[in-house]
């Protein structure tokens, strides 16, 4: 069983509180987009393993599609295992939850095969249990996520805007993100205030907004370099995703999308760039079979 198991971005990210585990509240809206991971599943054998093609991505238990196997036949009280390979396209710890989304694709796999033995309710759960954005990904709709990502609304105000994601080449530790976060300095809440967000009315030219854009900038300041790129080659809004460094750009067609793309592979030849569509409520579900 191949699956394809996509990135998601951002679109507005708040940080609403830092709780007594690990985690912070926050609030944000999330959408799934067409740059996807292929997971293949061999059911069947013995013992749970995993594979991948990125030298970064562990291949033991705390990969976390291995850990999503793991918990799943526990939880299913079968003595069963899975054969887990994973392609990598999206790139490793860039604020676009490659992680979360293929251990989400383990999830919906296995429920498929098994005869659906679990409510996508019951997924959810098991989910949050292996990441606070997993839910998400099984939720698979564009939604506003609130508690530490797990309270999922579908977003139905959505246009559908072509993105060009651009991630600058290195990679940031979410943990030390939320570490150097300082809440007072937070800015989204205003923008949330004035935004129409809850409405479904969400306007890329003026409701971007990322409260962990700030911390990661401030020691990278090539973030800023590449929204203003974006922006000078046509984008309607830019936006660091997630705790970053992936900045993604949004466009009304996807002419001024690849023109964008021509212009800024010239300008600096260590930024990777990927265009692709966002996955709105019409597209259903976004983890498929391939
Ligand atoms: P986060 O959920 O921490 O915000 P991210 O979206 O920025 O993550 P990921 O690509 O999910 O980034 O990777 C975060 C870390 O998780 C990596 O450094 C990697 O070591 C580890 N990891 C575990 N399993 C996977 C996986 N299946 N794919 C990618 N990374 C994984």
């Amino acid at each position: 069983m191949k699956i394809l198991s996509p990135a998601k971005i951002n679109l507005f990210l708040q940080i609403t509180g830092k709780r007594p585990d690990a985690y912070h509240d926050l609030f944000s809206l999330m959408c799934c987009i067409g740059l996807y991971d292929t997971v293949s599943l061999d059911v069947g054998v013995e013992e749970t393993a995993v594979s991948c093609d990125h030298p970064h991505v562990p291949e033991d238990e705390t990969n976390l599609a291995f850990a999503a196997a793991d918990l799943f036949y526990k939880k299913l009280k079968k003595n069963d295992g899975v054969k887990i390979a994973i392609q990598k396209q999206i790139p490793v710890a860039a604020g676009l939850g490659g992680g979360s989304s293929n251990a989400a694709a383990v999830f919906l796999g296995l429920n498929r095969y098994y005869g659906d033995p679990f409510s996508m309710d019951e997924l959810m759960s098991m989910g949050l249990l292996i990441g606070a954005d997993v839910p998400f990904f099984i939720f698979g709709k564009p939604a506003t996520a609130s508690g530490i990502g797990e309270k999922l609304k579908v977003y139905p105000g959505l246009k559908k805007l072509k993105i060009l994601l651009v991630f600058p080449g290195f990679s940031v530790s979410t943990a030390a993100v939320y570490k150097n976060l300082n809440l007072r300095l937070t800015k989204c809440k205003k923008k949330l205030k004035d935004s129409l967000l809850d409405k479904g009315s969400f306007d890329p030219r003026c409701h971007l907004c990322n409260d962990l854009e700030a911390v990661v900038a401030s020691k990278y300041p090539v973030i800023n370099t590449v929204k203003t790129a974006l922006l000078d080659h046509g984008a309607l809004g830019a936006l660091m995703s997630g705790s970053g460094p992936t900045v993604f750009g949004l466009f009304s067609d996807s002419d001024k999308a690849s023109k964008a793309k021509h212009a800024l592979v010239r300008s600096d030849d260590t930024w990777h760039l990927y265009l692709a569509d966002m996955i709105t409520q019409d597209d259903g579900y976004s983890i498929s079979d391939t």
